[in-house]
């Protein structure tokens, strides 16, 4: 693992799952901070600017993957482009902070393979219809978007093997602790702690 890099926590999980309120709980650990990324899809009412993301035209994200400045990028439900900008890392790295992306399984085998030491996380429904009901009780979708949204979770879910853990949030209490829990345990990895334990060695005389 490179030494110039945060710890990188990335969150999956299918729309409805409850990612969000996990990454949320994440945030409320003291050394954590959000991935603002852009995306070239339009806010909505309760989104501004900045916040969740930095909402861009189709030719600014365009330029931005031309310059190399996403760490990781995709189109997602083969519509908007969403993209995590490297300066995240360069950001979490010079306020030392972990750096916790919230993005879709796409980005996230991207991010793997750039950054072997970043900690991915898949958010599961505990059942289809558990899925099925939290879709509908928001009440925003037509019975075709149900279905389409149903089927996209199956096919996410399908790619389970590639994260390093798996949430079941049936219970958000619990699932809020185990999250947190993985935050904290990712960072007393050794490989994140060698400059510290050397420097303890060294208190001993090496
Ligand atoms: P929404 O439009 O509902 O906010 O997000 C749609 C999907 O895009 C979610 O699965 C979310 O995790 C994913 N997403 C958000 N930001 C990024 C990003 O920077 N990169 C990738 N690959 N996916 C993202």
């Amino acid at each position: 693992m490179s030494k110039a890099e945060p710890l990188v926590l990335i969150v999956s999980g299918p729309s409805g799952s409850g990612k969000s309120t996990l990454v949320q709980k994440i945030l409320e650990l003291p050394g954590t901070m959000l991935s603002v990324s852009c995306t070239t899809r339009p806010p909505r009412k309760t989104e501004s600017d900045g916040k969740w993301y930095n909402f861009v035209s189709e030719a600014e994200f365009q330029r931005m993957v031309e310059q190399g400045e996403f760490l990781e990028y995709a189109q997602v439900f083969g519509k908007n482009w969403y993209g995590t900008p490297r300066k995240s890392l360069d950001d979490a790295l010079a306020l030392k902070r972990d750096l916790v992306l919230e993005i879709d399984v796409q980005g996230a085998l991207q991010t793997k393979q750039k950054l072997p030491g970043a900690v991915a996380v898949f958010v599961m429904p505990p059942s289809r219809a558990d899925l099925e009901h939290r879709i509908r009780a928001r009440g925003q979708d037509s019975e075709d978007e149900i279905r389409r949204r149903l089927e996209r979770a199956r096919q996410e879910m399908l790619n389970y093997s590639s994260y390093d853990f798996a949430i079941v949030n049936d219970d958000l209490e619990r699932a809020g602790r185990e999250v947190q829990a993985i935050a904290l345990g990712s960072r007393c990895r050794v490989a994140r702690m060698e400059d510290r334990i050397r420097d303890i060695l060294n208190s001993f005389g090496g």
